[in-house]
């Protein structure tokens, strides 16, 4: 199959072209109808496997095709590392380089502090995160709030429990109930506590095993 295939818009379709992506890899083939009908998704997916793409296709095409009146940041993504949260970043800036209306900001450890808080008082409609620093920007910033979130991704969600941030990640899910967010996690392995975390997270979701 191609993207076009896939039903995608034009300036999508575009920035697809301009990274030199032609064709879905597995993982974007299975994922993008679903999580295109709104759908919850786990996915078993390595790095590698272009996942990145997989749920930044779909967030960015509902984001064209709902516009929304207020500034609100409406999409967040969670990452173990502020390296794979900077990387992920770059994907969704580079696919939504044609749409300059969608607007992209970070919020991870090691960047200055005062210089996120003012990036995220514009409310970037995309925020990719590590949970310990959004959790410092939720309860530490009068301007910004996640009380817009209509989709949640979890980004290599076993990397982020081994590297501790269980309770980060119980505390943000518990700000937005799970049925009035999407939710896609993302994980190399689905052990025990990984199943307790989708349990807790997703509605419904649609499994995907590639
Ligand atoms: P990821 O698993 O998201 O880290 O992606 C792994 C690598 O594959 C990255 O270098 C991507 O730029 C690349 N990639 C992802 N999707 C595609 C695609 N459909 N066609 C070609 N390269 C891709």
């Amino acid at each position: 199959s191609t993207f076009q295939t896939l039903d995608l818009s034009r300036p999508v379709l575009k920035g697809l072209a301009n990274l030199g992506y032609t064709k879905p890899s597995p993982i974007q083939a299975a994922s993008i109808p679903i999580s295109l009908l709104g759908k919850d998704i786990v996915a078993g997916a390595v790095t590698g496997s272009g996942k990145t793409a997989a749920y930044m296709i779909p967030i960015i095409e509902r984001l064209i095709y709902k516009p929304s009146k207020v500034a609100a940041t409406r999409v967040i993504v969670l990452a173990p590392t502020r390296e794979l949260a900077i990387q992920v970043c770059d994907v969704g800036k580079k696919i939504a380089r044609f749409i300059p209306s969608i607007s992209f900001g970070l919020a991870v450890g090691g960047l200055n502090l005062r210089q996120q808080e003012q990036q995220l008082k514009s409310r970037p409609d995309i925020v990719v995160a590590t949970p310990g620093r959004l959790i410092d920007h939720i309860r530490n910033s009068a301007s910004f709030s996640i009380d817009g979130l209509e989709i949640l991704v979890m980004d290599e969600a076993d990397r982020m429990l081994e590297e501790g941030f269980q309770a980060e990640l119980t505390e943000i899910l518990s700000l937005i109930p799970k049925h009035k967010r999407q939710t896609m996690l993302f994980s190399a392995t689905m052990n025990t506590k990984i199943q307790d975390l989708i349990q807790l997270s997703l509605n419904k979701p649609v499994r995907i095993m590639i």
